[in-house]
């Protein structure tokens, strides 16, 4: 019996099917939960505390401002179940939070969050193609000095090797994408800003990369759709298994995948 299609697609989706098509099947289709990553939830509170930053008028946004924010956005993530879901100790708490500070002061060599014009924090955008519909959250949007819209995507995880970083773009040409459909205006820039560095990677979307993603988004439907009507979802075993969460159910470590579903029900269920 083919398997149910997910109902969208979002830039991580598409990644995570380019990366291990049955780890996306046990994620995105069977929805066997994942335990929380302390890399991915400081990202969380790092992406909260800039958020509050630009919230704030142009000219309140100082380094001492930002660490105020950052304060604000720790209380915040207190209470939730992914934090809490990390287990910390006090010590590793703090250390935590630490890095978390290290990532929002190297944002300011980034550069001056009091020329920031935002359109939208953490906006919401959504777009229809036929039966599917693509959807995305841009960290940032807003006006350069000349008016046009850039696409901005804050990242807290190591920078990519040159060889590597036309893909990590992919994600943000989605978002102009999306931009472009919904505000009928194409961004004149998109950049993400890798805080660990700190690097500003940049790409000024286009007629040709514009139909580029929206040719390579159509393929990864159709192979989704493919995959799920003949249920095949192969394994691509690469440096991202160490962290994988399914490696019990993956036949390439000697899992059985018809377990992860019936597992998953007894889970609910107990
Ligand atoms: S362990 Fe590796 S190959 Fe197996 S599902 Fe996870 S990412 Fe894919």
């Amino acid at each position: 019996m083919p398997l149910p299609l997910p109902t969208s697609l979002t830039p991580s989706k598409v990644a995570a099917f380019k990366d291990c098509a049955l780890a996306f099947r046990f994620s995105v289709i069977d929805g066997l939960p994942e335990p929380p990553s302390a890399p991915a939830v400081k990202g969380t509170l790092v992406h909260r505390a800039l958020q509050l930053l630009l919230e704030e008028p142009a000219a309140a946004r100082t380094p001492d401002a930002a660490e105020a924010c950052l304060a604000r956005a720790r209380v915040e993530l207190a209470t939730d179940p992914e934090f809490a879901g990390l287990g910390l100790d006090a010590e590793a708490e703090a250390a935590f939070a630490a890095e978390a500070g290290v990532l929002v002061r190297r944002y300011f060599q980034l550069e001056d969050p009091r020329h920031i014009d935002p359109v939208g924090l953490e906006l919401k955008l959504e777009v229809q193609v036929g039966s599917l519909t693509l959807r995305g959250i841009i960290d940032r949007l807003e006006r350069d000095e000349h008016g046009g819209l850039v696409v901005t995507d804050y990242k807290t995880g190591r920078v990519p090797p040159v060889i590597a970083e036309q893909q990590r773009l992919g994600g943000v040409h989605f978002y102009a994408y999306l931009c472009e459909q919904v505000y009928r205006e194409r961004p004149s820039r998109i950049q993400l800003l890798y805080l660990s560095e700190p690097v500003a990677i940049m790409a000024y979307p286009s007629e040709q990369s514009i139909r580029g993603l929206q040719q390579r988004t159509t393929a990864i439907w159709r192979a989704v759709e493919r995959a799920c009507e003949r249920e095949d979802f192969r394994p691509r075993t690469s440096r991202l298994c160490e962290w994988c969460a399914f490696q019990a159910y993956c036949p390439a470590f000697g899992g059985d995948p018809t377990r992860a579903a019936p597992d998953l029900l007894a889970s609910q269920a107990s």
